[in-house]
């Protein structure tokens, strides 16, 4: 099997997702046999512990305070409940439990020692935990993999020029400094991007080009195609066409060989023939449960008849890396260090995310 490249140049990737259908099809599925077993898709059920009420401004997100979107917000979910629902998700055939708090970054105290909590919890019932918390520090990393946790999730969204048109209050090197913080334990790094927030096709190839140089590449990369909700700056976006999701995770699949590519977001706007397709050119993951944080996700049940008559198995946990010991809290080596992320841009503002402020504040 070759090596893996990690010099791939943004003309490169275009060249590839620019290619004829039918050739980067097969290019991408041939890539896919030979790192994958084309008949397998890891199945992850995404939890919200944590809704709402988020102090970034994320353009996409309707979770963030400022916007007006008529979520309902939670308090972070007792560890009870959460086992509760990790025991139903693995019934229904999920490996994986991603936990999602709507959190700028995360601060040492008793929340945080709730997640962990989680993360010893879900460990120890054999499923493959991840978290999404936002940003991190070394320690707080180090402390979550001394829990047992499999992968932390943080997508880098879009390119780096584009991601300045989307969210102002951090910014990119935020991103990859909570990446490389993951990445100096042992837990798997999980990190991918949106597809259809009006970016460019070279904004979606600036995006690959960061995610496929980092040494080693992300062992996770989800795909999403946004979800306009109404309320959030980007609420009047046209949902992307299939063949540019298809087209993106082919691109991935030929540049990042070993990632798990993952079809998350945007499942509900596509056919099962079009998911097919994006199965076909290399997607081997998906979020299962009727909800994704805050938006809509096709039924568990239809996606395991789609599994059926696709003849597709969800993938056992712990099949690509051996499960994390947890180490108990009273034994834990890492001590609360209250550290402080410092934000790359904290002036920065973009004029659609201040007008659906300013239109939210007008409504209440
Ligand atoms: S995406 Fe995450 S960080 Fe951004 S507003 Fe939503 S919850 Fe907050």
């Amino acid at each position: 099997m070759s090596e893996t490249k990690h010099n791939w140049t943004k003309e490169e990737i275009l060249e590839i997702y620019n290619k004829p259908m039918m050739e980067l099809l097969y290019e991408a599925a041939t890539i896919h046999r030979l790192h994958h077993d084309p008949n397998v898709v890891q199945v992850s059920t995404l939890l919200s512990i944590k809704t709402g009420g988020c102090s970034e401004d994320c353009g996409y997100c309707p979770q963030a305070a400022r916007y007006h979107t008529n979520i309902e917000g939670n308090d972070l979910m007792t560890v009870q409940q959460v086992k509760a629902q990790a025991l139903r998700a693995k019934s229904t055939g999920s490996s994986r439990v991603c936990m999602g708090a709507a959190w700028r970054n995360v601060k040492d105290g008793e929340e945080f020692d709730q997640v962990l909590e989680m993360v010893r919890t879900i460990n120890k019932l054999d499923m493959e935990v991840c978290c999404t918390l936002g940003m991190i520090t070394e320690n707080q990393a180090q402390r979550l993999a001394e829990a047992g946790l499999y992968a932390y999730n943080h997508n880098l969204d879009s390119s780096e020029e584009y991601y300045k048109e989307v969210v102002s209050t951090r910014g990119y090197q935020d991103r990859l400094d909570t990446i490389g913080n993951v990445r100096k334990t042992n837990v798997t790094v999980c990190s991918g991007g949106i597809i259809g927030m009006g970016e460019k096709i070279e904004d979606r190839a600036g995006m690959l080009v960061a995610l496929s140089t980092l040494n080693p590449q992300p062992e996770s990369t989800p795909i999403n195609a946004l979800v306009a909700v109404e309320g959030t700056p980007l609420e009047d976006e046209q949902p992307v066409e299939i063949w540019d999701m298809i087209r993106m995770v082919a691109t991935t699949r030929i540049i990042m060989p070993e990632t798990q590519v993952r079809l998350s977001a945007g499942r509900t706007q596509m056919s099962r023939e079009g998911q097919a397709m994006c199965f076909f050119a290399g997607a081997n993951s998906i979020f299962a449960g009727d909800k994704l944080l805050t938006t809509p996700n096709p039924d568990v049940n239809e996606d395991m008849k789609m599994f059926d008559t696709l003849g597709l198995n969800p993938q056992k946990p712990f099949t690509k890396k051996v499960q994390p010991q947890t180490v108990e809290a009273n034994s834990s080596q890492f001590e609360a260090l209250g550290e402080k992320p410092k934000w790359t841009r904290p002036d920065h503002k973009i004029e659609r995310n201040e007008q659906a402020k300013a239109s939210a504040k007008l409504q209440k």
